[in-house]
């Protein structure tokens, strides 16, 4: 979401002539926008503005603007503990960074940390989305009414908001219009998606379904979604609409009822399994990520080898884990942390058996004809680079005409994270 709000702001201040530079040592404004997720997140803020600030050393210095969740949460300290720092802008007010740049006072700090998520997106529908990637990511969802335990992001992004319907396909069909071929539809919670009309409700399948109506757009993706919002109708969209890729993120945290229930997910292992079965009916080729939080205050050893039987079991693929992060006023900041060492040896045994599974689904794809979106040509080397329907990068030997197409690439060799291989034109895939 940092990306697509980064592309946003842009399109912003572009209006008051600021264009992105390359060249960081000239720059009138620099902008950092930030993430709160976790607290490592923080400490890198710091030292990215530390650098700015040593490069600038006898330069004319330039505004330096944080903007996203790290200034939302912590906007006082940042301007305390930085002075470098001259403008903090709130992921839900930086609709009006161009006044603030405008009326800039660099003996003043300034700080913008409202929640007005309505008026910013009512302002950004003014300014076209003129992003022109081959894969663009689409808000359609903000903020959070979930409040589990550790998590930031109500406090940070505010609560659950979902933008028009209508205003969303607009923005669709002008990205599809700029070159655009796959849509991420994006929220802190997407499935929670639910917008309210005169006559109408729209959910996420609603806009999921009219996108698929859009003739030159390939491929749609959502993410990320939670557990209790899966509904009947979205889980259907598996087998009635042939653009939504096989591939969903899907976020348990952790395989222990116990620890779920401490988390206050609301929602329990027996319920995503539930899930995973409904889709696998409607569609067996529907591969499933997770995030995982290892080391949760309260997991015992138990506790942990209940997350390793159901990633065993699901074979999730593509999935983030992470050690658990005390963040400042969440309720679980209040819980004894269980010891660092347990939890660091936690998390590499859970990304072992992740990864064990990554390889052999990989591995299970040499020498098969698989559909890719080629994105862009690699600057590193005469190469072309692309995903396959689960969202793996393809890395391939192929053609600048094939840019914004789909393709079929003859899989000869994989790691981890990349597949390899050469264009196969003998296969028309999606005929087939
Ligand atoms: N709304 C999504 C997740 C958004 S946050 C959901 O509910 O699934 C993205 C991920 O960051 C989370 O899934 C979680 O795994 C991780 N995360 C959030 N807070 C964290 C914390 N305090 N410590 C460690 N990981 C955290
Ligand atoms: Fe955070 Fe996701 Fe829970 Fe909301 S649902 S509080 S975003 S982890």
């Amino acid at each position: 979401m940092n990306e697509y709000d980064t592309n946003r702001i842009y399109d912003t201040v572009k209006n008051i002539g600021y264009l992105k530079t390359n060249d960081h040592l000239s720059a009138d404004c620099y902008l950092l926008n930030t993430c709160h997720i976790r607290d490592k997140s923080k400490e890198k803020v710091f030292d990215e503005i530390g650098r700015v600030r040593k490069n600038y050393k006898n330069k004319k210095k330039p505004i330096v603007i944080v903007a996203g969740c790290v200034a939302q949460a912590e906007s006082r300290e940042m301007i305390k503990r930085e002075p470098f720092i001259d403008i903090v802008i709130g992921p839900q007010s930086y609709h009006k960074i161009n006044k603030i740049i405008h009326n800039f006072d660099s003996k003043k700090k300034h700080e913008l940390t409202e929640f007005e998520t309505e008026d910013k997106f009512n302002y950004l529908d003014k300014i076209k989305n003129n992003d022109s990637k081959v894969s663009s990511f689409l808000t359609i969802q903000e903020g959070c009414d979930k409040f589990c335990s550790f998590c930031v992001v109500p406090y940070t992004r505010g609560p659950e908001y979902s933008r028009p319907f209508k205003r969303i396909i607009d923005e669709a069909e002008n990205l599809v219009k700029n070159g655009t071929r796959e849509i991420i539809l994006l929220g802190q919670n997407v499935n929670a998606y639910l917008f309210k009309d005169k006559e109408k409700n729209f959910n996420l399948s609603h806009l999921i379904l009219e996108l698929d109506k859009i003739k030159e757009l390939n491929r749609i993706r959502y993410t990320t979604s939670h557990p209790r919002d899966m509904t009947e109708d979205l889980i259907e969209c598996y087998s009635n609409c042939k653009k939504l890729m096989p591939f969903i993120h899907l976020p348990i945290q952790s395989g222990s009822n116990k620890i779920l229930k401490l988390m206050n997910r609301n929602h329990k292992v027996e319920k995503y399994l539930e899930i995973y079965k409904l889709i696998k009916q409607k569609n067996h080729n529907v591969e499933f990520s997770s995030d995982f939080i290892v080391g949760y205050p309260g997991e015992t050893d138990c506790d942990f080898n209940d997350t390793i039987k159901l990633v065993k079991k699901i074979k999730f693929i593509n999935s983030y884990s992470f050690i658990y992060s005390p963040r400042p006023g969440t309720p679980a900041s209040k819980l004894k942390e269980i010891n660092k060492e347990i939890a660091k040896e936690r998390l590499l045994n859970l990304q072992s058996v992740l990864e064990d599974h990554q390889i052999k689904k990989n591995e299970s794809l040499i020498g098969s004809t698989i559909e890719v979106l080629v994105e862009n040509k690699l600057k590193s080397q005469n190469k072309y680079f692309g995903r396959n329907i689960f969202l793996n990068s393809v890395i391939f030997d192929g053609e600048e005409k094939f840019i914004g197409k789909l393709v079929n690439v003859k899989i000869e060799k994989i790691n981890r994270n990349t597949l390899f291989g050469r264009i196969d034109e003998s296969k028309d895939m999606r005929a087939a």
